[in-house]
């Protein structure tokens, strides 16, 4: 990525979707010491193109699978977005629990 990201005092992003896109953005903010939550219903990222590789190489398949908490840490929490609340600035998983942007 090259583009640049600029920080404002008191801002916290929510990415929601831990794919290609939320990851390579969470990696960015990360990178940048921004704050952030990266927000997914599963517990690890799939790199499906590699899953290609998994189909002919034996073992290769749990390497396709890598865990958002041992790369993002706190940063992560894994749940159901329902909806995001623009007025009030959260974001509501399943279960009614909440995220602040
Ligand atoms: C087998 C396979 C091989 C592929 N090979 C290639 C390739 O070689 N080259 C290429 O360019 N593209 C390839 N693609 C396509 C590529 O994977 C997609 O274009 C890419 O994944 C899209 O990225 P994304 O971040 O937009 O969405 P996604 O990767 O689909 O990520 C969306 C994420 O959001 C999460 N999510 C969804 N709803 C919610 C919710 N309500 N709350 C919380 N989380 C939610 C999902 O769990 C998921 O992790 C392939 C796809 C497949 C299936």
């Amino acid at each position: 990525m090259g583009g640049q990201v600029s920080s404002v005092e008191g801002v916290h992003v929510v990415v929601v979707g831990g794919g290609f896109g939320g990851i390579a953005a969470a990696q960015q903010l990360k990178s940048e010491g921004l704050s952030f939550t990266l927000i997914d219903l599963r517990d690890a990222f799939h790199h499906n193109v590699a899953a290609l590789r998994a189909s002919v190489q034996p073992g290769f398949a749990q390497r396709t699978f890598i865990p958002y908490a041992e790369t993002f840490g706190d940063s992560f929490v894994q749940g159901r977005v329902e909806r995001v609340d623009t007025e009030r600035q959260t974001v509501i998983l399943q279960g009614g629990r909440v995220s602040s942007c």
